[in-house]
């Protein structure tokens, strides 16, 4: 279970944030924001510490563009895409 960024960072997790700030605020229509940015897991430790908790990471992130504190956090591991693009591979060649 990978609860901190020093865990996430040894398994070589990759973070990526998006901007959340959607079309619609309350009854009110707002323009989307869509920010996106990848983020360097190493900057984050160096500044948070490898303690700081995955759990935590959300609430203290704001989109540079907008301001908004809405703000997805996901992470890539890195083991998926690889099997992803294996498995798409096997796939082209039995179709061939
Ligand atoms: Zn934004």
């Amino acid at each position: 279970m990978i609860e901190t960024l020093g865990e996430a960072w040894s398994a070589g997790w990759r973070l990526k944030v998006a901007c959340a700030w959607g079309t619609r605020d309350g009854l009110k229509s707002v323009r989307e924001c869509g920010r996106r940015h990848d983020v360097d897991l190493e900057t984050l430790i160096w500044t948070r510490g490898r303690d700081f908790p995955l759990s935590l990471l959300q609430e203290r992130l704001r989109c540079p563009t907008c301001g908004s504190r809405r703000v997805r956090v996901g992470f890539v591991v890195p083991d998926n895409p690889a099997e992803a693009a294996v498995r798409s591979v096997g796939s082209a060649r039995r179709g061939a």
